[in-house]
């Protein structure tokens, strides 16, 4: 007879991440299946805690919240996206508050920050995210400071450690949207940040079949504040999207460390190719943003690609690239800047379908 144990809790504190990452937050009981069930349903029979799913969801959810939140030591959220993420952020601000942000970053968030200001809620100031002495002056009457880094898409990278250090107003909260690199690769709470974002549309994810986001922090005031705004926008995660997202983050140590040895690959033959005038790229991750000499050559490469898929989005295990001054409201960007999403292919493939892709 094998020996029957009682329930068991992994504890992240005992465990290296990746570990972390396979086996954190599963069923462990006897006669358990190892994974939370896909549970579609919006209300529980009342006499415990769980009684909307909107507000408490259900135990697919917790074990998705506690992974992730295990990442970074902290308490995590969950959300429908990574810009249901945001506007619960957002959601926080006083009337009249004032919002810094880079001059480069995630253009919901721009778009998100000038709407709002154009109906008088906040002002805003954008700001280069490697200034970090132009981010010091604005600091401290600033009641959002909003980082990206390194930035979508230009792979600006800031001196956070410098920046999460600087003196701040009391009550202001300093957010990191930490997208790109993820915790496996930058521990932003750990330099002082008050709150992190993901979108688990992305690398967490990790298949491009899903929309999610999270946000994590260690201040429990701020979390209380951060979930019953998720309560009252209404913007908690369907039931698919929870055991989906939580199916790929078991993958997400592997599936960083060969998208990222690609990507120094890539980038460095990227740097020799002569369709190709610069490479952006930060050394860490697996997003690269390389200018072809112009946007006519630019389009020609993304319609030619066929390993790599001419689609937006990224952090799948797939490469994907696009021209990003194509998109609505991005036009200011270089013409011929492709933002490139190292996938898990093998590398040489990916290369020699860039480099068709590139040549005149
Ligand atoms: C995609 C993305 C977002 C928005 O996330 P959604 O899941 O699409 O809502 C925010 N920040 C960065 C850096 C992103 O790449």
């Amino acid at each position: 007879m094998p020996t029957t144990l009682g329930p068991v809790t992994l504890q992240r504190s005992d465990l290296d991440l990746a570990t972390w990452l396979v086996s954190g937050g599963r069923p462990h009981a006897p006669g358990q299946p190892l994974s939370h069930p896909i549970t579609p349903v919006s209300t529980f029979e009342h006499g415990t805690d769980r009684i909307y799913s909107r507000s408490d969801a259900n135990e697919a959810w917790d074990a998705l919240e506690a992974v992730l939140g295990g990442l970074e030591q902290a308490s995590a959220l969950i959300f429908s996206s990574g810009m249901a993420a945001i506007s619960s952020v957002f959601d926080q601000l006083p009337a009249g508050a004032k919002v810094l942000l880079p001059d480069d970053c995630y253009h919901g968030v721009a778009h998100t920050a000038q709407d709002g200001a154009a109906r008088g809620r906040w002002i805003f100031e954008r700001l280069a995210v490697d200034d970090t002495d132009a981010w010091a002056d604005r600091m401290p009457d600033a009641d959002l400071i909003w980082l990206e880094s390194p930035t979508n898409p230009l792979l600006t990278v800031a001196d956070l450690a410098t920046l999460c250090r600087l003196d701040r107003k009391p009550g202001s909260i300093l957010v990191v949207d930490n997208t790109f690199l993820t915790p496996l690769r930058q521990l932003p709470l750990d330099l002082g940040a008050d709150v992190t974002m993901q979108s688990t549309t992305k690398f967490i994810g990790g298949h491009s079949d899903l929309l999610g986001g999270a946000l994590a922090t260690r201040d429990d005031a701020l979390l209380g504040r951060l979930r019953r705004s998720r309560t009252l926008l209404g913007s908690a995660p369907g039931a698919l999207e929870v055991f989906l997202t939580l199916r790929g983050l078991r993958t997400l140590a592997m599936r960083v460390d060969v998208a990222e040895a690609n990507a120094r690959l890539l980038a460095a033959r990227l740097g020799e190719h002569p369709g190709v005038a610069t490479v952006r790229y930060p050394g860490v991750g697996s997003m690269i943003s390389f200018d072809a000499v112009d946007g006519a050559r630019a389009e020609q490469a993304c319609s030619r690609v066929r390993v790599i898929r001419h689609a937006t989005s990224l952090g799948g295990v797939e490469s994907s690239m696009e021209r990003r001054a194509a998109t609505p409201g991005q036009e200011h960007l270089p013409a011929g800047l492709i933002r490139f999403s190292v996938g898990c292919e093998a590398a040489d493939d990916i290369w020699a379908d860039l480099d068709q892709a590139l040549v005149p």
